[in-house]
């Protein structure tokens, strides 16, 4: 998915994790949505005619950001497998995976990069936790299968595994 734009959260919290209804309507590009957070599911009407991409992280389908709590400014639940996957179906997007437990996979050893990266369905797409990639991971990227993965903080347009992606436009 080419020209993909990212966002957390959808909602009035004036801070960098939220995008409004009316920044996600305006957005023209795909959107990936990283969680998926519930209040995406409950302002789904603003997904109809948008196209992208809602990355799931395995552990904490159905749970809340708890964990995540220093780069979001409050507690929010993420959607159930259930709900993702009805948001798949009603609208353009694909799922994606964003691991299971959302560590730094620089950090880890190639065995732990390769279970956090299994995805329990069939996809293309990863997000890497905190964008972060060094080429270990790269090579466990690919020897999974995928077809792409991104990152928000480093990387180019034009490489499977590197690409770059920005976040929804604040209006
Ligand atoms: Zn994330």
């Amino acid at each position: 998915m080419e020209g993909l734009r990212l966002a957390h959260n959808i909602g009035d919290e004036n801070h960098s994790n939220y995008h409004t209804r009316e920044q996600i309507l305006a957005c023209d590009d795909p959107i990936g949505f990283d969680g998926v957070y519930r209040n995406v599911y409950e302002n789904q009407d603003v997904l109809k005619g948008k196209s992208g991409i809602m990355f799931v992280m395995g552990n904490f389908l159905g749970g809340n950001n708890e964990f995540d709590l220093k780069n979001v400014p409050k507690l929010e639940r993420y959607c159930t497998l259930d709900e993702v996957k009805e948001l798949c179906s009603l609208y353009a997007f694909e799922i994606g995976w964003h691991t299971w437990s959302h560590r730094n996979l620089c950090e880890l050893s190639e065995k732990e990069i390769l279970q956090e990266i299994a995805a329990p369905f069939r996809t293309r797409y990863l997000r890497y936790p905190y964008g972060e990639y060094c080429n270990k991971v790269i090579e466990c990227v690919k020897r999974a299968g995928y077809e792409k993965a991104y990152s928000v903080i480093q990387g180019v347009y034009d490489h499977p595994y590197k690409m770059f992606s920005n976040y929804v436009e604040r209006i």
